[in-house]
């Protein structure tokens, strides 16, 4: 038997982006293997990675688009039907109502050529302003704080394997020995200092864990620059030379003296003291920031808070130093790139600048005064479908909001609202159960296209395997409904070479640039971080080695204040509720959930609960909780967590139905991000059966 040769590609999961090689097997399966040559996993692979081919041949896998009937059965049918219906529903509601009737959800594990004419699509073949996607839901508020204090956000501005020579890694919200496992051979030569109101896997491996009250981490920002300041421990030379805004930003951390930050936080003064001291005695060091101190009402200003401590100690653009973000989703960079923002165009342009609105439409070759302006961010959005001013119908490519979104029972119920509910997914996901129509779409292994991971740097994603007879790309999708909305077919090309030759073009002069990157070069194995304007430019490993990307090269400090979470514990919902992920699954968790040994390891909702506590409300280890806040209830199975604060429990979000974490989770919005309060609501637990 002569060798099926391997196909070198990325897992399908977080904005790691692990290399890999597939190896086709009989039925349309798939052996993987970590690549030993990618630096960013350097032959390692977690739990998720290894066992990502299950999914290809999922016993459900959608093999052929579904529409619901008069029954309210989902049935199976042709694909011109299913296309031709939508079409025509959409072509309705657009005439009875307009085009914002029309809304559009993405997802930050598309593809770039997803991403991108998925955007299009919405602004020209259907003239809706309503497009966002969930990244919103992911690092919508580091990205806010990284452009604000910048002038451009990369997650990552330097790669991964710089971390690898750090001597100090501070680490806020961030749980890489769990969310990312291949990262901890990075970080292993540094003393992290762990900021989590949980005692994680991460925490566990630092030289200091500090344990703030959910939602205190900008106090707790504030407090550590406080102490810089009075302990001289500022870049003065660096600030002077670099930055614009210290002493505004001085003034509000003034007022954070430790005692008082002890008193909000909950953090002893010689924990922050310790802190500082880490942070700025070290040569090398880096700040980053994750998901529990950016999804928060006030989550921009939380990520600003931290950039203020690296810019006061003189980290970002220093060789072997920084502030980074650790963006999650598999295209969560990529993502937030190409257009499906509510208020960007490609190339990471705003929508509202009128040369941004020029250079697209030009590209498009459609008058810049036919796009529409900016929309509803996610929650908002959502938030809005069927009621009278809002979308009547709304297309869903890459994303399970009914369990991902915050608030999911309202979501639910506004998703059930709507005319028209249509979505393209591979596996039926709780979202695409309640469509009306389903479109089976092709996965990760069976398609070609890039990705850009957490350091913006663009991958080539290669198809391994023919897809299941039946299928369709979302690009074949995407144009088989331009089309029949009257769009020229080459307007909306299938071929992903093809649209990213346009993407390129887009993007050229724009924030994020790809116009020099190609498939050709990156299948040549070059390592592109974009920017790269230019076929002959070597890409961009490391930003702001000499300027930033304001016009004036300054990095901004941000004059930020801290102010309580939406909602705080006390009356009939005494204790903290916060959600995260369990390290056997991944987002919504409708992939991960069908992979025996992930759903072996994770079968079902949990609730981490101190013993104490669990005590005090009549619930032992393994006992059904009931989990209750202002906005519903859920059902979790109890785990005791001796290490957790005894004011806080601990849901992850992966799971459906009653096990939903989301069910109780707020739907306060950051005011400059969109990014909702995921990290901080008000709940009572009790044993399942209570009244
Ligand atoms: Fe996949 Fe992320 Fe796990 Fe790497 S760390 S194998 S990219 S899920």
């Amino acid at each position: 038997m002569p060798e099926v040769p391997e196909v070198p590609t990325h897992c399908p999961y977080c904005a790691l982006q692990c290399g890999t090689r597939l190896a086709p097997r009989d039925g349309g399966a798939a052996g993987v293997r970590p690549s030993p040559d990618f630096p960013v996993n350097q032959g390692g692979l977690c739990q998720k990675g290894w066992t990502a081919p299950t999914v290809l041949t999922t016993p459900d896998r959608l093999t052929t688009p579904l529409v619901r009937d008069a029954a309210g059965t989902l049935v199976p049918t042709g694909w011109d039907t299913a296309l031709d219906l939508v079409a025509e529903r959409l072509r309705a509601l657009r005439d009875a109502y307009g085009p914002d009737a029309v809304g559009v959800f993405g997802g930050g594990g598309l593809t770039n050529e997803k991403a991108y004419l998925l955007g299009k699509f919405a602004r020209v073949a259907l003239g809706t302003s309503q497009i966002d996607y969930n990244g919103r839901f992911c690092m919508s508020s580091a990205a806010t704080a990284g452009n604000a204090a910048f002038g451009v956000d990369r997650g990552l501005p330097f790669p991964v394997t710089d971390l690898g020579d750090a001597d100090v890694i501070l680490l806020a919200g961030a749980n890489p020995a769990d969310t990312m496992p291949p990262l901890m051979r990075h970080l292993g030569r540094a003393a992290l200092v762990v900021i989590d109101p949980r005692r994680t896997a991460t925490a566990e491996r630092a030289a200091l864990h500090l344990q703030p009250a959910p939602g205190t981490d900008l106090a707790l920002a504030l407090g550590l620059l406080h102490l810089a300041v009075v302990e001289g421990l500022v870049d003065t030379a660096y600030v002077a030379a670099r930055t614009a805004g210290f002493d505004a930003a001085r003034q509000r951390a003034m007022a954070w003296w430790p005692e008082r930050v002890e008193r909000v936080t909950g953090v002893p003064v010689a924990e922050l003291r310790e802190a500082v001291a880490l942070l700025a005695g070290a040569g090398r060091a880096y700040v980053l920031t994750g998901r529990g101190a950016e999804q928060h009402s006030k989550g921009t200003d939380t990520a600003a808070a931290f950039v203020n401590l690296a810019l006061a100690l003189g980290l970002p653009g220093r060789p072997g130093s920084g502030y980074g973000c650790l963006t999650g989703q598999g295209n969560g960079q990529g993502g937030r790139e190409h257009g499906q923002k509510a208020d960007q165009l490609p190339g990471y342009r705003m929508i509202t600048d009128p040369a941004a609105r020029e250079h697209v439409a030009g590209v498009w070759g459609v008058p810049a005064d036919s796009l529409p302006g900016p929309g509803r961010g996610a929650y908002e959005l959502l938030d809005a479908l069927g009621t009278p001013d809002g979308p009547k119908a709304l297309l869903v490519f890459g994303s399970n909001p009914a369990v991902s979104a915050p608030r999911a029972g309202h979501v639910s119920e506004r998703l059930a609202a709507l005319d028209l509910l249509v979505v393209a997914d591979f596996v039926p996901s709780e979202t695409a159960r309640t469509a009306d129509v389903v479109l089976p779409v092709t996965q990760w292994a069976e398609e070609e296209g890039t990705m850009t991971n957490l350091e913006g740097r663009v991958l080539r994603r290669r198809r391994a395997l023919p897809p299941p007879t039946g299928v369709r790309t979302d690009l074949e999708v995407l144009q088989g409904l331009a089309v029949r909305l009257g769009q020229p077919a080459d307007r909306f090309p299938s071929a992903p070479r093809t649209v990213f030759e346009e993407l390129r073009r887009a993007s050229r002069g724009g924030r994020a640039d790809y116009a020099g990157i190609s498939y050709d070069r990156l299948d040549a194995g070059e390592a592109l971080h974009w920017p790269c304007p230019a076929e002959e430019h070597p890409g961009t490993p490391r930003l702001f080695l000499d300027r930033f990307a304001h016009p004036d090269g300054r990095a901004r400090f941000a004059a930020v204040e801290h102010r309580d979470a939406a909602e705080s514990p006390g009356g009939r919902f005494p204790l903290y509720a916060t959600t995260g992920r369990s390290p056997a699954h991944y987002q919504s968790g409708a992939q991960t959930r069908r992979v025996p040994e992930l759903t072996a390891a994770a079968p079902e909702a949990y609730v981490e609960i101190h013993p104490d506590t669990a005590r005090r409300a009549g619930l032992d280890e393994g006992a059904l909780a009931r989990i209750s806040s202002a906005r519903g209830s859920t059902l979790a199975r109890v785990r005791l967590v001796g290490t957790l604060r005894t004011d806080t429990v601990f849901l992850p979000f992966h799971f459906p139905a009653e096990g939903r974490a989301n069910l109780l989770t707020s739907d306060a919005l950051d005011p400059r991000s969109g990014m909702p309060e995921f990290k901080v609501c008000a709940v009572r637990v009790e044993p399942c059966g209570t009244p």
